[in-house]
């Protein structure tokens, strides 16, 4: 079993492992496509440690390619 929170509906649902529909594994986080009890839809959750370090470091600071676009704006 597995909690998620449906990102249409806002309702946390409890999803059986036969829902799940792919599980991927990346460098920095492991992504679960799960078929949505609450709207049928498939979402796609991460999860891992790695991942909530680089989504903290990005939400920290704004990217250098952000910083760049914004100073070449003419005044
Ligand atoms: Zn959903």
């Amino acid at each position: 079993m597995l909690l998620i929170t449906c990102p249409v509906t806002r309702t946390d649902e409890l999803v059986p492992d036969r829902r799940i529909r792919s599980v991927t594994n990346h460098p920095t986080h492991i992504a679960l496509h799960v078929d949505c009890p609450a709207c049928g839809t498939v979402h796609v959750f991460r999860t891992g440690r790695r991942w909530d370090a680089t989504r903290a470091a990005r939400a920290a600071a704004p990217s250098p390619v952000a910083r760049r676009a914004e100073q070449s704006v003419p005044a």
